[in-house]
């Protein structure tokens, strides 16, 4: 039986929910499951102001307008990312500067930080690469320092956790501001969608002008002021109450849905410690500050040729394994920019080595440890 690398899943109501919505006589945006949704993560993680957008990439391209940025500003990104998170502030004009990843992890390595910041520095997003924390307490301190803001892509954090001395901060939560996805591919899901986050209350009120193209329409529908008008610039950002529906169906199994994760996560972990130990392969280290949440799990292969092969042997026994990120600084967009000279060795490392394997709610342990047979089967047969 052919394995893919994800799969779309109904976890509970998300039908219902959809056919609720669409009874409702409302399936435009800002309607009841988008209210819904956005309550729950005020609830269970105390987030003050949470936006619903159509897209992890909205919410970082809201992030960038409400912080103002232009030309002339550096915004230090990780170089191991996807697009979004470096694309959102270009589109303001913004320069990029991209920090390497760390040795034991392929998320922004913060040693690195201080020595990006220049006078012209106004941001930093921070990656939870695979729902893993960046160290935060060091961020959020240079930050203050040096006045920066910092915006979390929190695409693969839903349900993840910074420890700070015992206490347990919800990733996405302690940045000025935070993005989540609901794509395909992410632990809780819609199809395409995502949040913002706002942490800083003095960014709330705008945040809602710049969702609803840049109109006070929210206060409107709040009965706060007559009519509503043009105030801001803003765009689109909001998703229809279909996609709204079906994320609050899933939310409401996110328990659910996060433990059959880590078990399968675990699974992965206790069936290829052999290869690790033998000094084949690396598996995932996680900071001691870190609570994941079994967003992803990936190998680290030797070289690239060696992933190449075990990614055709796995395809052979239809297994779907898929490489990540490609350093950004080296894609064709950075041809040319200050970065495209710049050395990643680290970017580079898991550019070319990591590998990531099949990771869906529907996954069956037995599955597992097929996959990991076949892994086995492969480092030996070599
Ligand atoms: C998936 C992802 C995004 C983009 O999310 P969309 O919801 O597809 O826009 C941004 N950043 C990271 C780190 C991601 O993994």
């Amino acid at each position: 039986m052919s394995i893919p690398f994800n799969k779309p899943f109904l976890a509970g109501k998300e039908l219902q929910y959809i056919q609720e919505a669409i009874n409702s006589g409302k399936i435009s945006g800002n309607g009841g499951f988008t209210g819904r949704c956005q309550s729950f993560f005020q609830q269970r993680y105390g987030f003050s102001k949470t936006l619903l957008t159509n897209s992890c990439t909205d919410a970082l391209e809201m992030a960038a307008i409400l912080l103002n940025i232009g030309p002339g500003d550096e915004v230090i990104v990780p170089n191991y990312t996807f697009v979004s998170t470096a694309n959102a502030f270009v589109l303001r004009g913004a320069t990029i500067v991209f920090c390497d990843s760390r040795p034991d992890h392929p998320g922004m390595n913060e040693e690195l930080l201080e020595g990006l910041i220049t006078e012209k520095t106004r941001a930093i997003i921070p990656v939870h690469y695979a729902g893993v924390a960046c160290d935060m307490k060091r961020i959020m301190k240079l930050a203050k320092k040096y006045k920066l803001f910092v915006v979390e892509d929190a695409a693969h954090a839903i349900d993840s956790y910074y420890l700070d001395e015992g206490k347990r901060v919800p990733l996405g939560g302690i940045g000025h501001l935070a993005a989540f996805s609901f794509h395909e591919t992410k632990n809780i899901n819609c199809g395409e969608g995502g949040m913002l986050v706002v942490n800083d209350p003095t960014f709330e009120e705008r945040a809602e002008l710049i969702w609803e193209k840049g109109t006070n329409r929210s206060q409107f529908f709040r009965g706060e002021i007559d009519e509503y008008s043009w105030v801001d610039v803003g765009s689109s950002f909001l998703p229809s109450e279909i996609s709204a529906a079906f994320l609050y169906g899933q939310l409401e199994c996110l328990d659910r849905i996060q433990a059959k994760r880590k078990s399968l996560w675990e699974h992965y972990m206790k069936g290829l410690g052999r290869l690790e130990e033998g000094g084949i392969l690396g598996l995932p280290k996680h900071p001691v500050y870190a609570q994941f949440n079994g967003h992803l799990f990936y190998i680290v292969c030797p070289d690239e040729g060696w992933r190449k092969g075990l990614m055709g042997y796995l395809k052979g026994l239809d297994i779907l394994a898929v490489s990540h990120y490609r350093s950004l600084h080296d894609s064709p967009f950075q041809k040319g920019k200050p970065a495209s000279g710049k050395e990643f060795p680290w970017s580079d490392h898991y550019t070319s080595r990591l590998l990531r394997l099949p990771l869906y709610y529907e996954l069956e342990l037995s599955q597992v440890d097929t996959i990991v047979s076949s892994i086995l089967e492969y480092a030996g047969n070599r």
